[in-house]
């Protein structure tokens, strides 16, 4: 198998799962409970935190851990509206961010917030000056991706936290893809509130962490119930998870330029390969080694996506989460509907070999070889 789709999820190493075997098996105590089995448990929740703390380079108690991505993305956003509830309720994000903070917003329209959608350039980026021209003295919330899911592109969420300065707008990033992909702390992005998950690092699915810092003050739960993650997060501890999460954090935090530069190299190799099938194009800027976005304007992404899959290359239609649906990121960077429709991801991880892109760009030869175009 060619495995390149790790923007869509990544294999869990030996460590990682081995890790999380003993928790499951032999540390299984609830971190609440008042015996050595429980006080383990509850040290290595704490070890998790640090773990995560470090590779941010925050405290650890800025960290509180979630069950994705999804929910911090959602949490974040809820909880900045409700501090900043005397200010407004407008929100302002992009509309190329991913459907954790789009669906959201679209939600908080309904219950009566407002919402700027900031568009992106034909490229994918988009400027911190067209966002911090969107907020206005009602506006709430900043929700800015750190990168784009689809496109790698890497927003300037460190000049919008610096225009935000004296405003009284929060600011939330969705770092779930940036996170140990592109350099970055809590300090140097200057957010509010940054979410994180666990299986787009080697980690396991199910599991995420919101850093909560900078202005983010007297932080209301999603959630209501026990008194778990300092109240704020209530639910026993997934303890398997947090301890594969951080195994997956160390790992890849000890390794990190040589992963940084891994990516890069992959990325650059890609492009060599692929540029060689005509009519190809690549698409967005390229910020993020780990994306790489390509159309073949005039073939459909889905049957790209399942005859490569047939043979093994493993690569997704967009972003994972559209399941053929017109991919609103590339509507909104005004792609032609062909270009749009013939648009694939490919994701690399640091296990990617230059055997896996071989195979990937022979697929994709193949396949335009051998298919008439349908758009
Ligand atoms: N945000 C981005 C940018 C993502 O790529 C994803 C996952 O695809 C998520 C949020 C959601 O994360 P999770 O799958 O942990 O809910």
């Amino acid at each position: 198998m060619h495995y390149l789709d790790h923007a869509a999820t990544t294999p869990v190493s030996p460590e990682v799962a081995q890790t999380m075997v003993s928790v499951l098996t032999e540390q299984f105590g609830n971190p609440s409970a008042q015996y050595p089995l429980g006080r383990n448990a509850r040290a290595l929740v704490d070890q998790g935190r640090a773990a995560i703390a470090r590779a941010l380079d925050c405290k650890p108690e800025q960290v509180v851990f979630t069950s994705c991505g999804t929910e911090g993305d959602n949490w974040a956003i809820r909880a900045a509206l409700h501090q900043n509830r005397r200010v407004g309720k407008h929100i302002v994000t992009t509309a190329v961010e991913h459907s954790a903070v789009l669906q959201c917003v679209k939600r908080l329209e309904q219950e009566g917030c407002t919402a700027t959608y900031v568009k992106p350039d034909r490229e994918g980026r988009v400027s911190a000056k067209s966002v911090l021209a969107a907020v206005r003295e009602d506006t709430a919330v900043v929700s800015v991706m750190l990168v784009n899911n689809e496109t790698g592109a890497r927003f300037p969420v460190e000049d919008v936290a610096a225009g935000l300065k004296d405003k009284p707008a929060l600011l939330h990033t969705d770092a779930v893809q940036g996170f140990l992909k592109v350099p970055f702390t809590a300090k140097s992005l200057g957010a509010d509130y940054i979410t994180l998950s666990a299986h787009k690092i080697g980690g396991p699915k199910g599991i995420g962490a919101l850093y909560i810092g900078g202005r983010a003050k007297n932080t209301q739960p999603l959630l209501f119930g026990g008194g778990q993650e300092s109240g704020l997060r209530p639910g026993t501890e997934a303890t398997a998870q947090i301890a594969g999460f951080a195994k997956a954090v160390e790992l890849r935090s000890a390794r990190k330029d040589g992963i940084f530069r891994r990516l890069a190299e992959c990325n650059a190799y890609a492009r060599e390969k692929l540029s060689a099938i005509p009519d190809l194009r690549f698409i967005g800027p390229g910020d993020a080694p780990h994306i790489l976005s390509v159309s073949l304007p005039g073939y459909p992404s889905q049957n790209i996506v399942s005859e490569l899959g047939e043979q093994g290359v493993c690569i997704s239609a967009g972003s994972a989460c559209h399941r053929g649906r017109a991919s609103h990121v590339l509507t909104a960077m005004g792609l032609d509907k062909k270009t749009a429709a013939g648009t694939v991801r490919i994701s690399f991880g640091p296990e990617t070999a230059f055997e896996d892109i071989d195979a990937l760009a022979e697929a994709l030869l193949a396949h335009k070889t051998k298919r008439f175009p349908m758009l």
